[in-house]
């Protein structure tokens, strides 16, 4: 199977990256908020698990991010803001995300 890139960027529109409006870059502390562009290295544990946000970073920190690790992701997008009047609460989402680099993942044993 060949993984393709483009349902990556689909499948993490939208996903939760922070709690709160504003938020902060994993290496540089810059504080995020909504419109910031941002980039964002995401993990999926197998196949059939959801990608996830595990950091996020202020777009110049973001192009130092390496990968080295099957099932994970760099992708580009700005930050977002939900706001659920029914809980009062908001949260940080990522908008139309651009995959960057994705790690060749998921190859079986032996293969190269
Ligand atoms: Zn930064």
């Amino acid at each position: 199977m060949i993984p393709t890139i483009a349902p990556l960027s689909q499948v993490i529109d939208g996903v939760r990256v922070a709690e709160g409006t504003t938020t902060t870059c994993d290496n540089c502390q810059q504080q995020l908020e909504e419109g910031h562009p941002v980039r964002s290295r995401i993990e999926q544990q197998s196949l059939v698990e959801e990608w996830t946000p595990c950091r996020l970073h202020c777009e110049r920190c973001g192009y130092q991010e390496s990968l080295n690790t099957p099932g994970t992701a760099l992708v580009a997008g700005r930050l977002g803001t939900v706001r659920d009047t029914q809980t009062q609460s908001s949260w940080l989402v990522l908008l139309e995300p651009e995959p960057i680099t994705v790690y060749p993942y998921w190859l079986s044993p032996g293969s190269k």
